[in-house]
C-alpha cells in the first residue's frame, strides 16, 4: 500500500491516497443518467426522496435535489445558451471549460457530481462489495475495510466543501478527494463511486457533524454495485 500526503493543496487539488494495481478502465464513459439533451435535464432520483432514512432524511434530500442541484442544472443551461457549448455534452463542457471558466466549470461539474452521487447512495447499501471491485480493493489497500477507512479518512479531512472519491486512474484503483466542484475526469480518473462532503449534504441531518453523515453512508446507503458496473464498464 502507498500512501501520498497532501500536497499541492490549491482549491483544485487532488489528495490521492492510494494507488496500485487494477484492472484497466478506459475513461470518457457515459454517465448514466445524464443523456445529452438540450437544455440539460435535472435527471430523476433513484430512489424516493425519503428512502435513504433515518441516515439522510427527505427533507435534505429535497433541498439538495430539489434546490441545490435544480439550480446547478437551470444556471448551467442559462450560461450555455446561445453559446458553443450548447452543442456539447456535459462532459466536453466540463473539461472544455476547466481553468477557463470557472463559473460554467462549477456548474457544470455539480450538475455531473450529483447526479453521480445519487447513484452512488442506494437504501440497504454499505456492507461490502464482491467480485472484481472487493479483489482491487484488497490489493491496493490490504483489505476492503482498508480502503473503506481510507475513502472515509480522505471524505471527513477534505477541509471546506468538495467530494470523496473513489477512482480508477491509469489502470490503478485509488481514493482521492476533491475541493468545491471539482471533477476527476479532468485529471484523467474515472470516477466510480463518490460522497459529497458539502455542508448541504449532511448539516440539517447532522449539523457539524461530517463524520457521522460519512458513517451512515459507508455502513448504510454507499452502492457498491454502482461502482463495480462503473469498474466494469
Ligand atoms: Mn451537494
Amino acid at each position: 500500500m502507498q500512501t501520498k500526503p497532501a500536497k499541492g493543496m490549491d482549491r483544485r487539488s487532488f489528495i490521492k491516497t492510494a494507488a496500485l494495481g487494477a484492472a484497466a478502465v478506459g475513461l470518457g464513459a457515459g454517465l448514466p443518467g445524464v443523456a445529452r439533451a438540450e437544455p440539460f435535464k435535472l435527471p430523476p432520483l433513484p430512489w424516493a426522496e425519503n428512502a435513504l432514512e433515518p441516515y439522510i432524511s427527505a427533507r435534505t434530500i429535497s433541498f439538495h435535489y430539489g434546490k441545490h442541484h435544480a439550480g446547478y442544472v437551470r444556471k448551467l443551461n442559462a450560461a450555455i445558451k446561445g453559446t458553443p457549448w450548447a452543442s456539447k455534452s456535459l462532459e466536453e463542457i466540463i473539461k472544455g471549460s476547466y481553468n477557463k471558466d470557472d463559473y460554467l466549470f462549477n456548474n457544470a461539474a455539480q450538475v455531473w457530481n450529483h447526479t453521480f452521487y445519487w447513484n452512488s447512495l442506494k437504501p440497504g447499501g454499505g456492507g461490502r462489495p464482491s467480485g472484481d471491485l472487493a479483489a482491487a480493493m484488497a490489493t491496493v489497500f490490504g483489505s476492503v475495510d482498508a480502503c473503506k477507512e481510507h475513502l472515509l479518512n480522505a471524505s471527513a479531512k477534505r477541509f471546506g466543501s468538495g467530494w470523496g472519491w473513489l477512482c480508477i486512474k491509469d489502470g490503478k484503483l485509488l481514493v482521492a478527494s476533491s475541493a468545491n466542484a471539482l471533477n476527476p475526469i479532468v485529471d484523467g480518473m474515472k470516477p466510480l463511486l463518490t460522497i459529497d462532503v458539502w455542508e448541504h449534504a449532511y448539516y440539517l441531518d447532522y449539523q457539524n457533524r461530517r463524520g457521522d453523515y460519512l458513517k451512515g453512508v459507508m455502513d448504510h446507503l454507499i452502492n457498491w454495485d454502482f461502482a463495480a458496473r462503473n469498474l466494469a464498464s
